[in-house]
């Protein structure tokens, strides 16, 4: 097998390997929004009487109580996020840590400039990661006002407000999957980029499309381009087009040796 193809190998194999991770680490980020819930659960509990109703004129003051949920969601949220950006960019670096690629990389500088890349990125939207959270937090918390304000003035027991909450948790949960697919595989990419740009071997990157193989998506036609006349898919590190292809894109890159160690 010759160096390039050694090299593919281990990089294709990281790759499976970190969709596996990211599989975890969405659960991770889901169960840490949990933890609030079962929070606003004991406070709907503390509002209710005996009958295990919430009066009326507890409305406003429980309402007001949401501004704690909403900043636990925020702060869990981003504080799982941020945990999952340095262990994808890590999951990256480690696995390349002893290959040929490695020689000439300072990986915790590597590591460092991934974390402050992806913390720090406009997407499309023009928003940046905390941004998003604030966004998502706001939303779930306008949610669950409805839900309780709309089953406190109908009367209903608590035990039905906790389903109605639990619901709205449940409803929000893609989003939060979604920002772990599209941070995490961004860092896990930018983390292949920095490290290229670094190798005293690796000339390119290949680009390779994600699970969802679809030819619409951008990392597809990113893989059938040749925009920089090094042949279809391949890009120079500095390309950042290839490090967020498209929200929730699993696309992945692998090196191009220089021909000195072909
Ligand atoms: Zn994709």
């Amino acid at each position: 097998m010759t160096e390039q193809e050694k090299l593919d190998q281990l990089l294709e194999g990281l790759s499976d390997k970190y969709q596996k991770l990211n599989a975890k680490q969405q659960q991770f980020a889901v169960k840490e929004i949990e933890r609030v819930r079962s929070q606003m659960n004991d406070i709907l509990a503390d509002y209710a009487d005996s009958e295990g109703i919430i009066k009326r004129t507890r409305l406003n003051a429980l309402l007001r109580e949401l501004e704690s949920i909403e900043k636990a969601v925020r702060t869990n949220s981003m504080d799982a996020l941020e945990s999952i950006i340095k262990e994808s960019s890590e999951a990256l670096t480690v696995g390349i840590g002893t290959s040929i690629a490695a020689a000439g990389i300072a990986f915790d500088k590597v590591n460092a400039n991934v974390f402050r890349y992806v913390v720090n990125r406009f997407g499309e939207d023009g928003l940046v990661l905390s941004d998003r959270v604030w966004q998502l937090a706001g939303d779930q918390r306008e949610q669950i006002s409805k839900v309780l304000r709309s089953g406190i003035i109908r009367g209903e027991s608590v035990n039905t407000l906790i389903a109605a909450v639990r619901q709205v948790f449940a409803n929000e949960t893609w989003k939060i999957k979604r920002l772990v697919v599209t941070e995490g595989n961004t860092a896990y990419r930018v983390a292949s980029a920095y490290s290229a740009q670094q190798s005293e071997v690796v000339k390119a990157m290949q680009v390779h499309r994600g699970k969802a193989d679809r030819p619409d998506h951008r990392c597809t036609q990113l893989e059938l381009a040749d925009s920089y006349g090094m042949g279809r898919g391949i890009y120079p590190a500095t390309a950042s087009e290839i490090y967020m292809m498209h929200p929730n894109c699993t696309g992945y890159l692998t090196y191009v040796l220089d021909e000195r160690w072909l």
